[in-house]
């Protein structure tokens, strides 16, 4: 199947060809239909896998050009706002949509400006709420969208984003995506969406995705040393390290930095300027090693990241999916390298039983590893 099959308007084939994009991904291919049609869809599919296109084509193609604010897209952070944006305004640039990006620290009057001239606002829960409950925007959109669910559940969104829905028309279309289902999910999409299809492709994406999973066990007091050899070692040209703590980035990224290497921390404490500098720096590839926590990382999309280290083993098998989807995007290869130490064996035990793939246990070079 190509794009070409979906018969989209001329100016956004045009722009889908300018972008290089050629087949659709499975999520596109699936979801993109039902959307066409009219149909309310719950779609997940994990990161990666171009669940943006999958909503933002549909879309573009469906707009009517009329004036006000004709769909919303909900996503969990500026950083995922800006990125949504971006990718909207390269596909609906010959269309001439407007896009609107509101989130919480910009000026209200400059994005209700921005609100004004748009046909799609992408925002996050928080400030698209206060603009509504302060009877600031009156808009009535065709479509809704919600994008990274899971993600603004997790952040605590959940009843900011029901009460979002009361002030929007009921006869909508609403589409909601995420890469994980958890019963909260299942239970909003219950609330809000009208006998929703659903398109899910997280089963066949796990073994489609070629990440390479391995391991590697170490005495908690040998995890730095073992980190900087498997660099050494492996050489990597973009990488993420994910910690479980704001602290434990921050401490790292000045060991690794005193040791040499090109790397800068990303958490929540961080100025939000200091985060897009960060973000920005390591998607030019100006920066190789990007330190962060889960919720830092969200739903961020470096195309070319080589490798993903968990300096820590995440908490839950959810986070360690998400994680390691930073690497292996759109169709590249990728490795994602956990550091484990004994006391970590029952949480890799419960990792490799959800995602239903063994990892490979690895020796670290040159580093005394521990007997397991
Ligand atoms: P997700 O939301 O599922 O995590 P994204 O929508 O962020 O994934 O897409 C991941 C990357 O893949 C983006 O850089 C996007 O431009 C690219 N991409 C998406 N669909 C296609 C496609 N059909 N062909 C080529 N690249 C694609
Ligand atoms: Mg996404």
């Amino acid at each position: 199947m190509t794009f070409k099959d979906f018969n989209f308007k001329e100016q956004l084939q045009k722009a889908i060809e300018e972008a290089g994009f050629k087949e659709p991904s499975p999520i596109q291919e699936q979801a993109m239909p039902f959307i066409l049609n009219g149909k309310d869809i719950v779609g997940q599919a994990h990161t990666g896998t171009g669940k943006t296109a999958a909503f933002g084509l549909p879309i573009l193609n469906r707009l009517k050009g009329k004036s006000g604010v004709e769909a919303v897209v909900i996503v969990p952070t500026r950083e995922l706002a800006m990125q949504v944006s971006d990718e909207l305004y390269r596909f609906g640039k010959f269309l001439g949509i407007n896009t609107a990006t509101v989130y919480g620290g910009q000026a209200y009057a400059r994005q209700i400006k921005l609100i004004e001239n748009a046909s799609i606002i992408v925002a996050t829960p928080g400030r698209f709420l206060d603009l509504l409950r302060g009877e600031k925007i009156d808009i009535k959109p065709d479509f809704v969208i919600l994008d990274e669910a899971d993600e603004m559940l997790d952040m605590g969104f959940l009843d900011d984003i029901k009460e979002i829905f009361t002030f929007l028309p009921k006869e909508r279309q609403t589409l909601l995506f995420s890469a994980t289902m958890p019963v909260a999910i299942k239970n909003l999409a219950k609330t809000i969406l009208n006998e929703p299809e659903f398109v899910t492709l997280t089963k066949s994406d796990v073994t489609n995705a070629k990440i390479t999973q391995t391991f590697y066990v170490v005495d908690e007091r040998e995890r730095d040393d073992a980190l900087i050899r498997l660099y050494d070692f492996k050489n990597p040209k973009k990488s993420i390290i994910f910690c479980r703590t704001k602290k434990e980035v921050d401490r790292l990224s000045t060991f690794l930095v005193s040791q040499g290497f090109m790397a800068k921390g990303l958490h929540g404490d961080m100025e939000q300027r200091q985060r897009e500098e960060a973000i920005r720096a390591f998607k030019t590839s100006k920066l190789e090693i990007l330190i962060a926590t889960d919720v830092a990382a969200r739903g961020l999309d470096v195309n070319d990241v080589t490798h993903v280290f968990n300096y820590h083993l995440p908490f839950d098998s959810e986070s360690y999916v998400h994680r390691i989807g930073r690497t292996g995007r759109a169709g590249k290869e990728g490795v994602a390298i956990s550091i484990v130490t004994p006391h970590e064996f029952r949480m890799l035990q419960k990792i490799e039983k959800n995602i239903g793939t063994k990892l490979e246990a690895k020796i670290v070079p040159n580093i005394s590893s521990v007997k397991t």
